[in-house]
C-alpha cells in the first residue's frame, strides 16, 4: 500500500490541462492536407492517388470543380507526395455538425492540356467549420440541459469500425485525458445513455443493430460519428457488406473525422457540442 501511494506521489498529476491549456499534440501527429488553393495547377495526380475519393475533380463546360473532402480524408498524405500544392498539417480539430461543412470546393479555368487555373472561387468561407460548430453547440447545449442539467452518458457503438477508433475512445477514459472530469461517462446500455457515439462503416450485420440501439436511446437522444468510416465509410465506401456512413443509417448531430481521431479531438468535439469550451473561455 504505502508503495501504492509513493509511486502515484512520485508519477505527480498526469492529467492533461485541456481545455483550460492548450491542447499538446504531437507534432509528428498527422492531420488534414492544407491546399495553396490560388498555386494549384492541376488536382488530377492528387485525386488519383488519393484512396479514399476524398479529393474529385469535376470538369464542365470549360472549367473545373475541385473538392476536398475532409469526412473522407484518412490523413495519409499520399495526395501530398505527388503534389508539391499540398502539404500536411497537424491540424485534427475538424469535427463539424454537418457533412457539408466538411467539403471544401475550389472552382477553376480549364485549360486545353488539362491543367487547371486561374481560381475563379476559392472554397467558401461558410466551408469553414469553427463558427457553425459553435452555433450548433449552443443549441445543442440548451437542448441538452433543459433535459439532462450537466452531465452526459454515452453508450460507444461499433458499428463495423477497425478499432482504431475504439482504441482513442478508450484513451478518453485514462488519466491523461479522464473525460469523467467532466461529467461525461460511458454507460453499458442505450437505455441509459443520451449520446451514441458511433464507429466504422456500418456493416449490413450491425444495421439492424445500429437502428435498435438508436430506438432505445430516450429522446433528445444525441449521435456523433466518429472517425473517417463513421463520417463516410471511409477506405470501405458502400459495398456487399457495408451500408456506408452512420447517416446512412440514423440521423447524426456531429461528425468527428480522422483516421483515427486523437482523443484530444473527440473530446473537443464532445465539448464543443456541449458548450463547456465556449463557456470556460
Ligand atoms: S491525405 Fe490521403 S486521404 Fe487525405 S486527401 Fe490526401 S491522399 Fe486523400
Amino acid at each position: 500500500m504505502f508503495g501504492i501511494i509513493s509511486k502515484s506521489l512520485k508519477t505527480g498529476v498526469v492529467t492533461t490541462g485541456y481545455p483550460d491549456t492548450p491542447a499538446e499534440v504531437s507534432s509528428h501527429a498527422r492531420g488534414k492536407p492544407q491546399i495553396d488553393w490560388a498555386g494549384w495547377k492541376d488536382a488530377r495526380p492528387a485525386a488519383a492517388v488519393c484512396p479514399t475519393g476524398a479529393i474529385e475533380t469535376r470538369d464542365e463546360s470549360g472549367a473545373r470543380a475541385v473538392t476536398l473532402d475532409l469526412g473522407k480524408c484518412i490523413f495519409c498524405g499520399l495526395c501530398a507526395d505527388v503534389d508539391p500544392a499540398i502539404r500536411m498539417t497537424n491540424q485534427r480539430a475538424l469535427a463539424a455538425p454537418s457533412r457539408e461543412s466538411l467539403r471544401q470546393t475550389a472552382r477553376y479555368g480549364l485549360n486545353a492540356d488539362g491543367t487547371q487555373q486561374p481560381l475563379l472561387a476559392a472554397p467558401a468561407a461558410s466551408d469553414a467549420k469553427p463558427e457553425s460548430l459553435e452555433t450548433v453547440g449552443r443549441q445543442l447545449r440548451a437542448r441538452i440541459q433543459a433535459v439532462l442539467g450537466r452531465s452526459l452518458h454515452i453508450r460507444e457503438v461499433d458499428a463495423g469500425s477497425c478499432n482504431g477508433c475504439e482504441v482513442e475512445i478508450h484513451g478518453l477514459n485514462s488519466p491523461v485525458y479522464d473525460i469523467e472530469r467532466f461529467g461525461i461517462h460511458f454507460v453499458a446500455s442505450p437505455r441509459h445513455a443520451d449520446m451514441l457515439l458511433v464507429t466504422g462503416p456500418v456493416t449490413r450485420n450491425m444495421e439492424l443493430a445500429l437502428k435498435k440501439t438508436y430506438d432505445a436511446t430516450p429522446d433528445p437522444r444525441l449521435v456523433v460519428a466518429v472517425g473517417a468510416c463513421g463520417c463516410s465509410a471511409g477506405i470501405f465506401g458502400r459495398n456487399y457488406a457495408t451500408c456506408g456512413a452512420v447517416d446512412a443509417v440514423i440521423p447524426v448531430d456531429l461528425y468527428i473525422p480522422g483516421c483515427p481521431p486523437h482523443p484530444l479531438v473527440i473530446l473537443d468535439g464532445l465539448l464543443r457540442l456541449l458548450g463547456r469550451l465556449e463557456d470556460r473561455r
